[in-house]
């Protein structure tokens, strides 16, 4: 080799491996990117099982493949446990939300929401086998100060309290249609890193089922994951 070609190699070389640093660098930050841009959204259903409304909820997940957490009122449970079985057994998580869901019962003490959670916690292992570890307040709590202590006498007991940060609509707006459900679905969760959605399937929410295709379609389509509690 002549050495007049040696500076335009060296040049060559540096340049070469300034390239493939480059690749590897951009290799590395295309996942972290998307990690860091990491949607989440956690479909939650309160007030069930019912019959025909869980059974349909739980059919488009499973053509959709997401995964949902289920809060029970276990007072609904009798007559209906093949369909909380299904629930558990296809992978969804089970929460306790009440025994009687009765707000002046349930708030009339600690003593008496922790007994109303015991119950329906009781109910949900003795027929599935799953021990729930996470917990919704039956209409969000009785107030601020009342929902901050009892969330902490919960969480002594190894519960999650988990509230929610977006609504369907379907206890909030009387007679939704599955578009107003849909609607309020995305006026809710715009701009949320983070979304807990709030529904519910107890069974005069058919509109709640009819919607929730399309529901997880508006999420799909903006890069959100599906999680569950
Ligand atoms: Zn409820």
């Amino acid at each position: 080799m002549q050495k007049k070609y040696l500076p335009s190699l060296l040049l060559l070389a540096v340049l070469l491996t300034l390239l493939a640093f480059c690749g590897l660098r951009a290799q590395a930050t295309v996942p972290a990117i998307g990690f860091a841009d990491g949607k989440k959204v956690y479909l939650t259903f309160d007030d069930g099982p019912s019959t025909k409304v869980t059974a349909r909820v739980l059919d488009t997940l499973k053509e959709e493949g997401v995964k949902a957490t289920f809060f029970i009122v276990s007072d609904r449970v009798a007559g209906r446990e093949e369909i909380l079985k299904r629930t558990a057994a296809e992978g969804h998580t089970l929460g306790v939300h009440s025994a009687s869901h009765r707000y002046d019962a349930i708030y009339a003490s600690d003593e008496a929401l922790l007994g109303d959670v015991d119950r329906c916690a009781e109910v949900i292992e003795r027929v599935t086998g799953v021990t729930p570890h996470v917990y919704r307040f039956p209409g969000g709590g009785k107030g601020k100060t009342a929902r901050e202590r009892q969330t902490k006498l919960l969480e002594a007991r190894g519960y999650r309290v988990v509230l929610w940060n977006a609504v369907c609509g379907d206890e909030e707006i009387p007679c939704a249609s599955a578009e107003m459900l849909v609607a309020e679905t995305e006026k809710t969760s715009a701009g949320k890193e983070t979304v807990v959605l709030l529904l519910h399937d107890s069974a005069h929410h058919a509109a709640t089922a009819e919607a929730l295709p399309r529901i997880i379609a508006y999420y799909r389509s903006l890069g959100y994951t599906f999680c569950q509690f």
